[in-house]
């Protein structure tokens, strides 16, 4: 990864901020996206990230001009875009289906999905431009199987499969690869609701963990990061339009 150019949103979150960390490691030249720019600073200087190595976005994925400005500041710094992780996400309300608001419906859509769809449309005419390009969607298993209290969030998460799919299909022809990750349970802040609606507390919690997640631990963010790593790489130069799961076997029980 040396010298690759990456964006990574929701870069001060669990996941995001590990995958930060695994490709600066190696020698990226990373932005960071989150909602807001003292987020992601707190994260760089949280990582130690030298100054000229990295560049600081505070944007909302859901805003298309402030996507459109963001991407066009990467492209301006280094002259390149190699990986776009497509990674920023917001959980579901924990409500029932029929309890939902609009406003809960337009807001999981308008950051999970459009959120996506806007950083795909961004940096797809840079990466045709130069041929060449890896673009990684965050979705969940959520989207294989639902829950109970989670159908915004399942529904945008499905989504994010359809538009990889199509976008894996129309940019193959430019070396543009395009692939989602379908994490399980992975230990960071999102994962509150999902043990309140798995019925986990810290009495009963390993027990419980071993029969929802058949390797009987939750994931860890960098579990996430290092399938980024390979989805990013040459690697994995034969796979496009595929979503791998990353869930310690959750989705089989
Ligand atoms: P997290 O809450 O730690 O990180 C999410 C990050 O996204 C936060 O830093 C947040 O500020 C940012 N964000 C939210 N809305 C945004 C917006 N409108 N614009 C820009 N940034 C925004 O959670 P995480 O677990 O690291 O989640 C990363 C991704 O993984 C999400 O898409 C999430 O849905 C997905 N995921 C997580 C789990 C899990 O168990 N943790 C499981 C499946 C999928």
């Amino acid at each position: 990864m040396n010298r690759k150019v990456i964006i990574i949103t929701g870069a001060a979150g669990g996941i995001g901020k590990a995958t930060v960390k695994a490709f600066t490691e190696l020698g990226a030249y990373v932005t960071l996206v989150d909602l807001r720019l003292v987020l992601v600073e707190k994260t760089a200087k949280e990582l130690q990230l030298d100054p000229e190595k990295y560049l600081a976005c505070g944007c909302d994925v859901s805003n298309s001009s402030l996507v459109n400005a963001c991407v066009k500041a990467t492209y301006d710094k280094w002259g390149k875009i190699d990986v776009l992780f497509s990674n920023a996400g917001i959980s579901s309300q924990s409500k029932l289906l029929v309890d939902l608001t609009d406003a809960d419906i337009d807001n999981n859509i308008n950051v999970c999905l459009k959120g996506n769809f806007y950083f795909f449309r961004a940096v797809l005419p840079y990466m045709i431009a130069q041929r060449n390009g890896s673009i990684i969607a965050t979705s969940s298993v959520g989207a294989l199987r639902s829950h109970e209290l989670m159908a915004e969030y399942s529904a945008t998460k499905a989504g994010i499969i359809g538009l990889v799919n199509a976008a894996a299909v129309e940019n193959a022809k430019y070396n543009i690869r395009v692939n989602a990750i379908y994490p399980g349970g992975i230990q960071t802040k999102m994962i509150a609701p999902f043990e309140f609606v798995n019925g986990i507390t810290d009495d009963n919690r390993e027990e419980k963990l071993k029969q929802l997640i058949p390797i009987g631990r939750y994931g860890q963010p960098e579990d996430v990061a290092e399938l980024v790593l390979f989805l990013a790489s040459e690697a994995s130069r034969n796979i496009t339009g595929e979503a791998i799961r990353c869930d310690g076997g959750e989705y089989l029980f």
